[in-house]
């Protein structure tokens, strides 16, 4: 569907005069199209220009290798930059969970894929780390998703917390806290409920059950295919609730990943864990080098 990077920079250059150094010219000429393949793989328009101005600093003047075309080089110089931004501090794959009883929050946008993701990470928990973990769905307007997140602790062996019709979502945050204190487990898991977009009601919901929860590990899930919107949803929600960390999830769709980029530069928020399917088992470790590859096309 894209012509891919690679091919674009090296019919870039091949118009271009053969120098000893990358000059100030050759270099803004291949960043034009380097802006391109970024808005084309959905990274946001202000992200996308930052970005290609850090790079063109750091690429001019460079000598050119003898062993690598121009274009291959200003690829590498963009790859390399582009996992720079995408490597969050800390392992990535690895959450906060000690002490226990800790306590995750899961937030989000419905339809995002925050019960499922909640449920894969359980899943992880308790069988890479082997914790004993206990999930609560919070989404006291629809008890389809809290039956949905019983359903999916059913079939991966991880205990959710009673539904009992009528209490508000600090109520089972509360109950969730002192079930996970009262029954050993090492994790409490907080699947709060989503909007269709974000509103002060949602937030003054999800706020007053992080101040119950303290969580340890807040984890914004947000849909690796939507763009521009993704950087406003990461951005609202960390400056209200304050995000650990970001899940990706579809990335296992045609999206080339520009969000995780613009997230990542946006937020100053790791990029934890990628979800590549609806399975329970479609859940890893975000991998920057691997996303910039996909971002380059
Ligand atoms: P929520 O409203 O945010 O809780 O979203 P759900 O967890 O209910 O997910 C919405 C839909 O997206 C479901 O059909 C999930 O199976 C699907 N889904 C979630 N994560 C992924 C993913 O990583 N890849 C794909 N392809 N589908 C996903």
């Amino acid at each position: 569907m894209f012509e891919n990077l690679s091919e674009r920079l090296s019919g870039v250059f091949d118009r271009l005069t053969k120098q000893g150094a990358l000059s100030e010219e050759d270099v803004k000429t291949a960043l034009r199209e380097v802006r391109v393949a970024l808005l084309e793989a959905d990274v946001s328009l202000p992200v996308a220009r930052d970005f290609v101005k850090a790079v063109q600093e750091k690429a001019t003047g460079q000598a050119v290798t003898k062993s690598i075309t121009p274009g291959q080089q200003v690829v590498k110089i963009v790859h390399d930059a582009l996992i720079d931004v995408l490597k969050g501090e800390g392992e990535p794959g690895t959450l906060k969970v000690d002490n226990p009883p800790a306590s995750v929050l899961m937030v989000g946008l419905q339809g995002s894929g925050k019960t499922t993701t909640t449920a894969k990470l359980a899943k992880r928990l308790k069988e890479k780390d082997g914790k004993r973990v206990l999930m609560a769905s919070l989404d006291v307007n629809r008890p389809a998703a809290m039956e949905q997140l019983a359903i999916l602790g059913a079939q991966i062996g991880v205990d959710t917390l009673p539904i009992i019709a009528g209490q508000d979502p600090v109520a089972i945050a509360k109950r969730a806290k002192t079930q996970a204190g009262l029954g050993g487990y090492d994790v409490y898991m907080l699947d709060t409920a989503g909007r269709l977009s974000i509103d002060e009601e949602l937030m003054q919901q999800v706020e007053a059950v992080r101040d119950v929860a303290s969580p340890r590990e807040t984890l914004l899930v947000v849909d690796g295919l939507t763009g521009q919107d993704a950087v406003h949803t990461a951005q609202n929600f960390d400056e209200r609730i304050g995000i650990s960390g970001v899940v990706l999830t579809r990335m296992d769709g045609d999206g080339r990943g520009g969000a995780a980029l613009s997230m990542r530069a946006v937020t100053g928020k790791p990029i934890k864990f990628v979800g590549l399917g609806e399975k329970m088992d479609a859940l890893e470790t975000f991998e920057p080098d691997r996303v910039a590859g996909r971002i380059l096309g």
